[in-house]
C-alpha cells in the first residue's frame, strides 16, 4: 500500500512515497521558497539520479499539486495514477490536549485541528494548508494527522502545569506539551527491538540532539516528562534558540534594547544558543572545527551545550528513579562521537560506561556502551518519515481492506 508522507513548513514542502507495510522508500523530495521567485523543486526518485529545477510556485495549493504531477511524471515520477496512493500522513506540529494519538481527518478532528492553531500560529496553518491541498487534489483518499506533541500528553500534570495561576491553564491552556514526539517514539520502538526487550519494561532517555533538541525521560514507552514546553524554545540550547532562561530576562532584553514582542520572539529564536554564543555557526560541525583551533567561543559554547544536555539527562533519571539506556539521535545526536564523550563523561551515577571504539560510530543504530555498562547507551538515527507512514497504514489498512471487500 502506497503512503505519501507529507510535512509542509512555512515555506516548504518535503515528502516521501513509501511502500508500506514493507517501508520501502519509492521517491523523496522538496519544494523550497514557497511565494518566492526562485522556488525550487529537489525530487530523488530511489535508486535514480535527483533532479533539482527552478519553479513558479506560490502557494501550499500549487506545492502539493506539483509534488503529486511529479510523482507520476513518465520520466522522473514513480507510479502511474494518483490512485496507487492510498493514503496521506501529514506532519502536524501541534495538536494541543485534544490529540493524544495520530488521527484519520475527519470533518470532526479537522474542526478540533483547527482549533489548535493558535498554540502554533507559525508552523499549523501551514500543515492545515497542506492537508486541504490533499483534500482538493486527492479527494476521498483518507488524510492522517501525525503530531509532534501527541507522544507527550502522557506526561502527567505534575511535570506539565507551569507555576501559573491554574485558570490560565484552564482558559488558555498555557502548559508544557513538548515536541519532537514523533522521533522520541520512534526511537523508543528502535530500542525495545534492538534490546529485545518490550517497552513496557524499559526507562529510557532519548537525546534528539539536532538543530532543534529535546530530552525526553520514557517509562513504558509512555513519555513522562521532556525539556521543550509550551513552545519549542524551552529546555536545551539549542542551534540558535536559547533554551531555558530565567523569564525575567525577557522583559529585561525588551526595556534594555527596545524589542517588540516579535523582535524579542525572532532574537531568542535566531540569534541564540549555540550560533550567539560562539559568533561561529549554528552547525555543530562549525562550531567543533573552530573549537579545535582555540576559539573560546567556540569551546564555551560547546560547554553550555554539553552542560545543559547533562543537566536534563539528570533530570530525565530523576524523574524515572534511573534508565536502561540512554539513546542519542538526530543530526549530532547520530554522528558526533566528540560531543557524545563529553555527554556521557559525568553520567557514571547511572552505572553507564561508553566504550571508546563503538562509540566512533556514525549515522547508524549501534550499542556504544561496554559489556559492562548497567545502562547501555544507543544510537540509533531517527526516522519521523517512516513514524508518520507507519501511524497512517495502521490507522487506514484496516478501513481500506474493509472497504475493498
Ligand atoms: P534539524 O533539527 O534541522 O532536523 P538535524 O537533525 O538534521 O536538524 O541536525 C542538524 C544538525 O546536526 C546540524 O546543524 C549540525 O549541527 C549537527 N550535525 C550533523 N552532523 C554532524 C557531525 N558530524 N558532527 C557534529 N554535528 C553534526
Amino acid at each position: 500500500m502506497l503512503v505519501l508522507v507529507l510535512n509542509c513548513g512555512s515555506s516548504s514542502v518535503k515528502y516521501q512515497l513509501l511502500d508500506m507495510p514493507s517501508q520501502t522508500l519509492l521517491a523523496k523530495g522538496l519544494i523550497e521558497r514557497i511565494g518566492l521567485k526562485d522556488a525550487a523543486l529537489t525530487h530523488a526518485p530511489a535508486g535514480q539520479q535527483r533532479v533539482v529545477r527552478t519553479v513558479s510556485i506560490q502557494n501550499h495549493s500549487d506545492a502539493i499539486r506539483l509534488v503529486l504531477k511529479t510523482l507520476i511524471d513518465p520520466m522522473v515520477g514513480m507510479i502511474q495514477g494518483l490512485d496507487q496512493i492510498k493514503a496521506v500522513g501529514h506532519r502536524v506540529a501541534h495538536g494541543g490536549e485534544m490529540f493524544t494519538h495520530s488521527v484519520v481527518l475527519t470533518e470532526k478532528n479537522l474542526v478540533a485541528l483547527e482549533k489548535c492553531s493558535g498554540l502554533a500560529p507559525l508552523h499549523n496553518p501551514a500543515n492545515l494548508a497542506g492537508i486541504n491541498a490533499c483534500l482538493r487534489w486527492m479527494p476521498g483518499v483518507p488524510q492522517v494527522a501525525v503530531f509532534d506533541t501527541a507522544f507527550h500528553q502522557s506526561i502527567p500534570p505534575s511535570a506539565y502545569l507551569y507555576g501559573l495561576p491554574y485558570e490560565l491553564y484552564e482558559q488558555d491552556k498555557l502548559r508544557k506539551y513538548g515536541f519532537h514526539g514523533t522521533s522520541h517514539k520512534y526511537v523508543s520502538m528502535r530500542v525495545s527491538e534492538m534490546m529485545g526487550r518490550p517497552l513496557e519494561n524499559l526507562k529510557l532517555i532519548t537525546c534528539h540532539l539536532g538543530n532543534g533538541a529535546s530530552v525526553t525521560a520514557i517509562e513504558g514507552g509512555r513519555s513522562r516528562e521532556t525539556s521543550m514546553g509550551f513552545t519549542p524554545l524551552d529546555g536545551l540550547v539549542m542551534g540558535t534558540r536559547c533554551g531555558t532562561l530565567d523569564p525575567a530576562l525577557i522583559p529585561y532584553l525588551m526595556e534594555k534594547y527596545g524589542f517588540n514582542t516579535s523582535e524579542v520572539n525572532e532574537f531568542l529564536n535566531k540569534k541564540c544558543g549555540v550560533l550567539g554564543l560562539s559568533g561561529v555557526s549554528s552547525d555543530f560541525r562549525d562550531i567543533e572545527t573552530q573549537a579545535g583551533y582555540g576559539n573560546y567561543r567556540a569551546r564555551i559554547a560547546l560547554d553550555v551545550f554539553v552542560h545543559s544536555v547533562q543537566k536534563y539527562i539528570g533530570s530525565s533519571a530523576a524523574v524515572l528513579d534511573g534508565a536502561d539506556a540512554l539513546i542519542f539521535t538526530a543530526g549530532l545526536g547520530e554522528n558526533s562521537p566528540s560531543m557524545r564523550q563529553a555527554i556521557c563523561s559525568r553520567l557514571t551515577y547511572l552505572g553507564l560506561e561508553l566504550d571508546p571504539e563503538k562509540n566512533l560510530v556514525c549515522g547508524q543504530e549501534a550499542d556504544i556502551s561496554t559489556e559492562g555498562s548497567r545502562c547501555r547507551v544507543l544510537v540509533v538515527p531517527t526516522n519521523e518519515e517512516l513514524m508518520i507512514a507507519m501511524d497512517t497504514y495502521g490507522l487506514t489498512e484496516q478501513t481500506l481492506t474493509n472497504m475493498e471487500r
